[in-house]
């Protein structure tokens, strides 16, 4: 009954489908074609000092960004299913790492209230926790106060902006000692939200963090080859137009 009323729609292209997972022009050609582009995450413009490697399933340009644009503006738990299951075969696809937690990067309380309170990335790590056989942690990493979007912020700013802003609960900070986390979330910037989330999860006792999301945002060095200054340029358009970009 809910599928007559809410009838399935490929995750791309929005169109109705019928049980396919895309729609037959997405499945045959782009998705193919988009998981052979999937990005190598670490690069130079991108924080990753506290994280022992991060994956990407996608770029960050459409029609995936439409797509996560469309999962977080409209709540949409089929997009986000489908974004995991990608997440899942790009860390197959690159040998990712053995993991014994998977901790979704936590919303602040005016981006759920943005978000109508669906928690992309919440939703993404129970199903990557799934297909990865470790255990899912939503109490673990919280958010201690809200912060301005990132993508308004420069990639300096976008460093100093999160300074503190994630803190792990106290009372289970024991579940991380020793442990191999794996932090998701759906765009990848500079990397500042990773980043920060990795140095509390480490300073509370994990011995490794990685990251994984559904899309990598080329920084402004990567779109200008290498001629805007990490420090001072703008965002990508797509970070900053649509509002979807948060790292
Ligand atoms: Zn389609």
């Amino acid at each position: 009954m809910a599928d007559l009323l809410w009838p399935p729609r490929c995750p791309l292209c929005d169109r109705v489908v019928g049980f396919a997972e895309t729609c037959p022009e997405c499945g045959r050609d782009s998705v193919q074609l988009l998981r052979r582009q999937q990005p190598a995450v670490p690069g130079p413009g991108r924080a990753m000092d506290f994280l022992d490697g991060a994956f990407a399933a996608f770029w960050y340009e459409p029609p995936v960004q439409d797509a996560i644009v469309r999962m977080k503006q409209n709540g949409r738990s089929d997009i986000a299913a489908w974004c995991a299951g990608e997440m899942l075969l790009a860390l197959e696809r690159a040998g990712g790492p053995v993991v014994d937690l998977v901790v979704p990067v936590p919303a602040g309380r005016t981006q759920m209230r943005r978000r109508g309170r669906f928690d992309g990335p919440r939703y993404m790590a129970k199903i990557l926790a799934g297909g990865l056989g470790a255990a899912l942690c939503t109490d673990i990493l919280y958010k201690a106060f809200d912060t301005p979007p990132q993508h308004l912020l420069s990639a300096r700013d976008r460093r100093s902006n999160l300074l503190g802003a994630f803190a792990v609960c106290p009372r289970r900070a024991a579940q991380l000692a020793g442990k191999r986390v794996l932090l998701a979330d759906d765009v990848f910037t500079t990397g500042a939200t990773l980043n920060e989330c990795a140095k509390m999860l480490r300073a509370a006792g994990a011995a490794e963090c990685w990251g994984v999301c559904t899309a990598l945002a080329r920084t402004p060095r990567e779109r200008d080859g290498g001629k805007a200054d990490m420090g001072e340029a703008a965002l990508p358009d797509g970070a900053g137009g649509k509002g979807a970009a948060e790292g």
